[in-house]
């Protein structure tokens, strides 16, 4: 595996693998990688001959009181995560790369992004498009992978790509989860062990919700009153939201009906934890 820091190097190493006739596949990622990122890494690995990753903790997507000082490097645990898994080029850029002095230009998504988590984190979602559009120009992959563990973002990066014409292809991935059900997130690390069981109650609270919409409940303010108090058993969450929104828009439906998307976000202490099922019901 090649480690690039700067992107001269990353760009000659793509180069090499284009000119041998390779399909480019690229997997984003902010590093402390886990079996989620792998699973990534593991289909990028089964649709191309060359297999990008990188690991940038990328500043402009963390508001001023989040955790990105806080947030997990582990450079040389994800390093041989990433040599285990198959990876060709490891793309791990200094800032200088990626926001240059006199760097100002945003890439600034649309209603998309003031759904779900856009309240919460106001100039999250602009950071992530900032960010990726780069990368995708550093690399210039002919394919990306995302989790379908950050629904809203995999939704926006699709918008920006159609939006904005790059010619790269955007697949989903399903969430990994943990034997119990949590998704796995590289800040589940920061968990201590009972605030894992509190974690925990989020995935209830979707499965809750998912039961209940199969079942055909239709009042949408029951389920996720329902939702609510799952969680509310556990004085020290705070619930940022419990939403069941329309799976493609991200409106909330007027009944449920077709693909929707069963969110949430909640905080443990600083630890900020997201989740989402979809359930797929028959159309209105
Ligand atoms: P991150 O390092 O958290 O920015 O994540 C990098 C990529 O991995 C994103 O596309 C995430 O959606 C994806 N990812 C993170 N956690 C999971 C998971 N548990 N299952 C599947 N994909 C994930």
């Amino acid at each position: 595996m090649l480690v690039a820091r700067s992107i001269d190097h990353a760009r000659r190493a793509v180069a090499e693998a284009r000119a041998a006739g390779q399909q480019i596949a690229f997997v984003p990622t902010m590093g402390a990688l886990h079996a989620g990122h792998t699973s990534l890494i593991d289909a990028a690995r089964d649709s191309s001959a060359c297999v990008v990753v990188s690991i940038y903790v990328n500043p402009t997507q963390f508001g001023p009181n989040e955790d990105f000082t806080i947030y997990p490097r582990t450079f040389e645990a994800d390093s041989e995560a990433a040599i285990r898994a198959g990876t060709h080029l490891l793309f791990a850029p200094t800032d200088s790369e990626i926001y240059p002095v006199n760097d100002q230009t945003r890439v600034h998504p649309g209603p998309l992004a003031e759904k779900l988590c856009g309240p919460y984190r106001p100039g999250h979602f602009e950071g992530v498009c900032t960010v990726v559009a780069k990368l995708f120009n550093i690399i210039q992959p002919d394919i990306a992978y995302f989790g379908q563990k950050d629904a809203q973002q995999a939704l926006i990066i699709q918008r920006m790509v159609e939006d904005l014409r790059m010619p790269v292809r955007i697949i989903v991935c399903p969430t990994v989860r943990d034997p119990d059900g949590l998704a796995m997130s590289s800040r589940n690390a920061r968990l201590a062990p009972k605030d894992r069981a509190m974690a925990l109650s989020l995935y209830k609270s979707l499965c809750l919700a998912r039961d209940r919409l199969i079942a055909g409940e239709n009042s949408l303010g029951r389920i996720i009153a329902a939702m609510r108090s799952t969680i509310g058993e556990h004085a020290e969450i705070r619930v940022d939201y419990l939403s069941i929104v329309d799976a493609a828009t991200l409106e909330t439906p007027l009944t449920p009906a077709g693909r929707l998307l069963i969110a949430g976000a909640i905080r443990i202490g600083r630890t900020r934890l997201i989740d989402n099922l979809v359930v797929d019901l028959p159309t209105a």
